[in-house]
């Protein structure tokens, strides 16, 4: 079956596993092989076989891996990098110029806002943080010079949901672009175009992947003009997928929908047996029906999603202690992964944020949710609390 010769629309499920990975027509290999290539032999010169120079420019198996993420989400193109960040950083050089402003959510990925203060800050863009789920309050962040309102829903790491499309037409009244950082959530679980999105961003070493075994980012988006600009900074940069890189990430997305269905269960099995220990005196997770999103993620997403944050009652050493003292959760940065893990954002993922607006409370321990047996999950985090109160 090829999805390029077939008009009917397919769903997600089967445009993950198909979209881009036509079989190799020279032997009928039905996994694209890998280009491990750096260049590409021409027939004459500039006689490019299928378009493709060279790999900073172009590269089959990243172009599959291009073509599969622009239709999961829904967006026309896709442009795939070799991580999150640099992918963010293509997108910000390619949309702004010193003078810029932007406005981004007051909890998100602390390398997200260390890039905008400490490498885009000195280019003359200026960063201003917002609770976003207050209108009022984003409204009275933006100036003239904003350029772009930047938002990830869920949230790293306080899991906090924002009304995408109400977002979008704040954004869009003041002739703003709205970025929108779908890591957490995943084109499985939320569509931010179909919200009303310009661009969406992901760290696709995360859900995407899968795996814990590759590092990438990805920019979608419907602007040819933007394409442009950051199709550009890609050849120009060359923070590229490399193609092993981009065929693992590939081969992660085929099973993204029914992986995101399994961490979201486990999740809420996690999130509902955490919400009944007193030792915890936060749960943060949008599939419980006393998180303040939980009613906007029920409308906004299919799925409440992997990640969980909880709040220990007491204090900070008894949340960097619980963080050490689990056997199935390893302790590591990251997420997404098939396995679970447990972090320390204060310390971890969020060290660059401290004493700034986006600080993360000290008493905060962020999990990843895997899709090992949710009974085992919540014994080992049961266990962990026995340790701790030795
Ligand atoms: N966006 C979010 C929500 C993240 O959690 C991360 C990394 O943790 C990134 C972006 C950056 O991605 P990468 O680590 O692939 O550069």
């Amino acid at each position: 079956m090829s999805t390029q010769h077939d008009d009917t629309p397919q769903h997600f499920d089967t445009l993950a596993i198909h979209a881009g990975q036509e079989f190799d027509p020279t032997t009928g290999a039905i996994i694209p092989p890998i280009y491990q290539t750096s260049t590409f032999v021409q027939d004459g010169i500039g006689g490019f076989r299928g378009g493709y120079e060279y790999n900073r420019s172009g590269n089959p198996t990243r172009t599959s891996l291009e073509t599969q993420l622009a239709a999961l989400e829904g967006g026309a193109h896709a442009r795939s990098f070799s991580s999150g960040l640099a992918a963010e950083d293509a997108l910000l050089r390619a949309a702004l110029k010193p003078g810029d402003h932007i406005v981004i959510g007051n909890d998100v990925y602390g390398g997200t806002y260390r890039l905008l203060t400490r490498i885009f800050g000195p280019w003359g863009i200026e960063t201003t943080t917002a609770e976003l789920g207050d209108l009022d309050a984003v409204r009275a962040a933006m100036r003239p010079s904003t350029r772009i309102v930047w938002v990830e829903t869920p949230s790293n790491p306080l899991l906090k949901i924002t009304d995408v499309a109400a977002l979008a037409e704040l954004a869009h009244g003041a002739g703003a672009t709205l970025v929108v950082d779908n890591t957490f959530a995943t084109p499985a679980l939320q569509r931010p175009f179909e919200l009303g999105a310009d661009v969406v961003v992901h760290s696709t070493t995360k859900y995407l992947g899968g795996h814990s075994d590759v590092l990438g980012g990805a920019v979608v988006l419907r602007d040819d003009a933007l394409l442009e600009a950051v199709g550009f900074q890609q050849f120009a940069v060359g923070a590229v997928s490399a193609p092993l890189d981009a065929w693992l990430t590939t081969r992660g997305i085929k099973t993204l929908g029914v992986r995101m269905q399994r961490h979201s269960e486990n999740a809420q099995a996690v999130a509902e047996w955490a919400a009944g220990r007193a030792e915890f005196e936060a749960v943060y997770y949008p599939g419980l029906s006393s998180h303040p999103g939980h009613d906007l993620a029920a409308r906004q997403m299919t799925g409440f999603g992997g990640m969980v944050s909880v709040g220990l009652a007491a204090g900070p050493a008894a949340a960097r202690a619980y963080a050490e003292s689990t056997r199935v959760f390893q302790l590591a940065e990251s997420l997404g992964g098939v396995e679970s893990l447990i972090g320390y954002p204060p310390d971890m993922t969020h060290a660059s944020v401290r004493g700034t607006a986006l600080a993360v409370p000290e008493n905060v321990v962020r999990l990843s949710v895997g899709i090992e047996d949710a009974g085992d999950l919540v014994a080992d985090l049961e266990a962990a609390l026995g340790r701790i109160a030795r």
